[in-house]
């Protein structure tokens, strides 16, 4: 018996998110082996990367190693130093505010509309000022921040938006509406394995602004025009601009190529699954003043499903509560501006309180594309038989 049959055998508690396999991903991988071309930039990126853009509407998909990466390249790319600030929320994942700090810029940390998790457009307005270089903002969950209002922002004082999507890859804004990551002047989505597609460890960085194309593949071909030579654009290629080392090998492309090929039907999974979750946990949602995920206009990515409890303390209370009945969940970020680095690299303009009440009452529940009907079900009766008092 392997380890990994033991540690079944022994745990079978339900986890809170387990990587999606197609049958897709091991046939690429042999190619890849056959074909003797294993860095990056080979066909399974070229045919990944037109899947992203048509998915995406992305003027063009740039395949990165991260989506960490792909930031760290949009801050550079927009040309933000010392001296500058970012508009960022505080409730995201540090990646954004970690690229700003990285290029010796600072983070303006923002508030949160609790409602969605996602970035104040009010605050925003309060808070940009001629030393702001850029906008950045997460579509929490796959639920779309107020674009208009701030890209309405952004074209007042003339400044660029950078849309982190992880969480909402080929999310529609509403019949005829963009989607998201074709908004910014550059977006970023990751594939790290937590994400609705992914291959392991890797991400993407979009480019809607035409003119940072060229920038872009310098920047991540370890400052050459490599990208440039391969296309038979130039002669030969050599260092032209600071860069570095952010192409997605071709091993995690082939399984991304596979990914992206069944996306519909992984969404289609990840979906049921949070409808479930969203209908039959409505009536004991309502007597425990407990609020469910509940998305405007229905508008998400099924990435997660989050509930709000009704105070601090019962969010601990409930995934104990969960725990003991064999259900990993889960919180969500800490508020960048009340952590040990937000205080260094960062600032605000006054207490971010929605963004620290949000993060103290959030427990996101076990959701991923090969969730069996019977662990839903396990999840759904261990949260209905927690209580006010904090069950059994
Ligand atoms: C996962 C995630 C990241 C980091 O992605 P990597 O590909 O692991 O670098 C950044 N931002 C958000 C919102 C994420 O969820």
């Amino acid at each position: 018996m392997t380890v990994h049959d033991t540690h079944t055998r022994v745990s079978n508690a339900i986890p809170f998110s387990r990587p999606f396999r197609t049958s897709g991903e091991l046939r690429n991988l042999v190619a890849v082996l056959d074909s003797d071309h294993a860095h990056g930039d080979g066909d399974f990126t070229r045919a990944a990367s037109l899947r992203l853009q048509s998915l995406t509407e992305a003027n063009r998909a740039l395949l990165t190693t991260s989506c960490t990466h792909a930031q760290e390249m949009s801050i550079r790319l927009l040309g933000i130093g010392p001296g500058d600030e970012v508009i960022v929320p505080s409730f995201t994942f540090p990646s954004a505010a970690n690229a700003i700090a990285l290029a010796g810029a600072r983070a303006m940390f923002i508030d949160i509309d609790p409602e969605t998790g996602n970035i104040d457009p009010q605050q925003v307005e309060e808070a940009v000022g001629p030393k702001t270089k850029a906008i950045s903002v997460m579509h929490y969950g796959g639920v779309p921040v107020d674009i208009e209002t701030i890209m309405s922002i952004g074209d007042e004082w003339g400044i660029p938006i950078i849309e982190d999507n992880a969480h909402g890859l080929a999310v529609r804004v509403g019949v005829g509406g963009g989607v998201l990551g074709s908004f910014g002047a550059v977006a970023t989505q990751s594939f790290h394995d937590t994400k609705n597609v992914h291959c392991g460890e890797g991400g993407a960085l979009l480019i809607n602004d035409p003119g940072l194309v060229e920038q872009a593949e310098i920047l991540r071909e370890k400052g050459t025009n490599r990208s440039q030579f391969l296309r038979g654009e130039v002669d030969k290629y050599s260092w032209v601009g600071l860069g570095s080392s952010y192409l997605l090998s071709e091993f995690n492309a082939a399984v991304l190529d596979a990914q992206l090929e069944e996306f519909d039907a992984i969404q289609a999974r990840r979906f049921a699954v949070w409808n479930r979750y969203s209908t039959e946990l409505a009536d004991w949602a309502g007597e425990h003043g407990v609020r469910l995920m509940d998305p405007p206009h229905g508008i998400h990515a099924a990435h997660l499903f989050y509930l709000v409890m009704p105070d601090w303390e019962s969010q601990s209370l409930l995934i104990s509560h969960l725990r003991r009945h064999g259900v990993t969940a889960t919180f969500h970020y800490v508020p960048l501006d009340s952590s040990p680095a937000g205080k260094r690299f960062g600032r605000v303009l006054q207490p971010l309180t929605q963004s620290e009440d949000f993060s103290r009452r959030l427990v996101r529940l076990p959701l991923w594309a090969g969730m069996t009907d019977d662990e839903v079900s396990r999840v759904i009766a261990g949260v209905t038989s927690y209580t006010d008092q904090g069950g059994n």
